[in-house]
C-alpha cells in the first residue's frame, strides 16, 4: 500500500473527502469499505424484476442551500426537478405533512386563513414557552399545540425512535417545518432534485479517480487486512467515518443507535399509493411509511403494471446491525463528550459523517462538512504540514 490518505468508509462524507484530497490535493487515497458496495447508505440499485431504482437503506432525497455543496455535487451528476412531498395517514383519513394550513383546516375540520390557523394554534401552543423548550415533545407542542403533536407525531415518534420523545433532541422535530400556508414541500431548501441516473452512479462518479482505489469487503477492524486499525504504515492519516463508538471497542459505553427493517413486496400493479412516502403516525401500524419508488422517478420509463413497494420498520440497534439514526439522549450527549476528547486525541486520525460524527446530518451536510474537512484539516497537512 502507498497510500498517502486512508478514508474508512465509501459514502458521501467519505468519498467527498476522497475525491477533494485527490484532485486537488493530489493524493493517493485509499478507499476501504466493509460493505460490497460503495455509497453507505445512499447506495441504491434497480429491483430485478421491474428495473425500479430502490434505494436499498430507505429513501434519500438530495436538497440543500448551500451554493458550494450545490456546484459540487452538480460535477458528478445532473439533478431531476423532484420536489419531495409526504402525507400521513392517521385513524383512517390522509393528511398533508409537513404541518401546513391544508393539515391543520383538515384535521380540525375547518377552512381557517393562514392568521386565524396561527392563531388557533398559538392558543394551543400556549402551554408550552418555545424558548425554554429543549427536547423533541416540548418543542413540537410549542410549534403547533398538543392536538396536531398528539396526532401526527407522538405515534410515529413512538415507532421510530422507542424512546421518551422528551429525551430527544428538539432539533429533529425542527428538521421538518411549519407552514401557514397550501405549500406542502416536504423540504425549504433552495435547491432540490434526485439524480439522473441514480445514487449509485453518482457515488461511481464521485469515486473514478485515477489516484483513488476502492477496496470493498474490507473490514476495518479486520487485523488480517493489509490495512487496518492500528496498521496503518507510516504517518499515513485516517478519515474515519464509522461509528465512532465502535472505533474505540465502546470504551465510553455503546450509543444509541437506530436501525432500519425493511420488507420490500413487488406488486402487480401501475401505482400502489399515489404518492413516494406515506407515513402512517398510528402507533398501533407497525412500520412507520411506506415507499413507492416509481414515484421518485415519474420521468423514467418504467413498467405500467408493476410496483415497488417498501416498508419500514424502525428498532434498536445490537451488535451487527447497520446504524442509521443517532439516537441522541442526553446520556448519549454525555458519552459523546467523552468520545469526542478520545477523538481529539487520536493521533493521525479524523473522524467524519453521520456515524463518525454521531449527528444526524443528511446528504448535503455530510458533503458540506467533507469539504471543509479538507480545508480546514488535510490541506493544512498536506501543504503546509500543519498538524
Ligand atoms: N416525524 C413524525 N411524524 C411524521 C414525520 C416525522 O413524528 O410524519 C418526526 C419523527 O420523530 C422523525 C422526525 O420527525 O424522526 C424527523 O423526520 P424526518 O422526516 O426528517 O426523518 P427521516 O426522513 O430522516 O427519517
Amino acid at each position: 500500500m502507498n497510500a498517502d490518505l486512508v478514508v474508512v468508509g465509501s459514502g458521501f462524507f467519505g468519498l467527498t473527502v476522497a475525491r477533494q484530497c485527490a484532485e486537488d490535493l493530489g493524493l493517493k487515497v485509499l478507499v476501504i469499505d466493509r460493505r460490497d458496495h460503495i455509497g453507505g447508505n445512499a447506495y441504491s440499485e434497480p429491483e430485478p424484476e421491474t428495473g425500479i431504482e430502490v434505494h436499498r437503506y430507505g429513501a434519500h432525497l438530495f436538497h440543500t442551500s448551500n451554493e458550494r455543496v450545490w456546484q459540487h455535487v452538480n460535477r458528478f451528476t445532473r439533478f431531476t426537478p423532484y420536489v419531495h412531498r409526504v402525507f400521513s395517514t392517521f385513524q383512517g383519513g390522509v393528511y398533508s405533512m409537513p404541518v401546513n394550513l391544508h393539515t391543520i383546516n383538515q384535521y380540525f375540520g375547518k377552512a381557517l386563513g393562514p392568521d386565524a390557523a396561527r392563531a388557533l394554534v398559538a392558543e394551543q401552543a400556549g402551554e408550552i414557552d418555545t424558548a425554554a423548550a429543549d427536547n423533541f415533545e416540548d418543542k413540537a407542542i410549542s410549534l403547533i399545540g398538543r392536538p396536531l403533536y398528539e396526532a401526527f407525531f407522538k405515534g410515529y415518534t413512538a415507532k421510530q425512535w422507542q424512546t421518551d420523545p422528551r429525551n430527544l433532541p428538539g432539533a429533529t422535530v425542527t428538521r421538518l417545518p411549519v407552514r401557514y400556508n397550501y405549500d406542502n414541500r416536504y423540504f425549504n431548501d433552495t435547491y432540490e432534485g434526485l439524480p439522473v441516473d441514480g445514487y449509485t452512479a453518482w457515488l461511481e462518479r464521485l469515486a473514478d479517480h485515477e489516484n483513488i482505489e476502492v477496496r470493498l469487503g474490507t473490514d476495518f477492524f479486520d487485523t488480517s487486512q493489509e490495512v487496518s486499525k492500528g496498521n496503518v504504515a507510516g504517518n499515513v492519516p485516517v478519515v474515519y467515518t464509522g461509528p465512532v463508538d465502535t472505533y474505540f471497542g465502546d470504551a465510553e459505553g455503546q450509543l444509541s443507535w437506530r436501525t432500519l427493517d425493511f420488507e420490500q413486496e413487488v406488486l402487480p400493479v401501475g401505482d400502489f399509493q399515489g404518492a413516494p412516502v406515506m407515513n402512517y403516525a398510528d402507533e398501533d401500524v407497525p412500520y412507520t411509511r411506506i415507499h413507492e419508488f416509481r414515484h421518485f422517478h415519474p420521468e423514467r420509463d418504467y413498467p405500467k403494471d408493476k410496483t415497488v413497494i417498501m416498508r419500514e420498520f424502525s428498532r434498536f440497534a445490537v451488535a451487527g446491525d447497520e446504524p442509521y439514526y443517532p439516537v441522541n439522549t442526553p446520556e448519549d450527549r454525555q458519552k459523546l463528550l467523552a468520545y469526542r476528547d478520545l477523538a481529539s486525541r487520536e493521533e493521525n486520525v479524523l473522524f467524519g459523517g453521520r456515524l463518525g460524527t454521531y449527528k444526524y446530518l443528511d446528504m448535503h451536510m455530510a458533503i458540506g462538512a467533507a469539504l471543509s474537512m479538507v480545508d480546514n484539516k488535510l490541506t493544512p497537512h498536506f501543504k503546509d504540514g500543519a498538524a
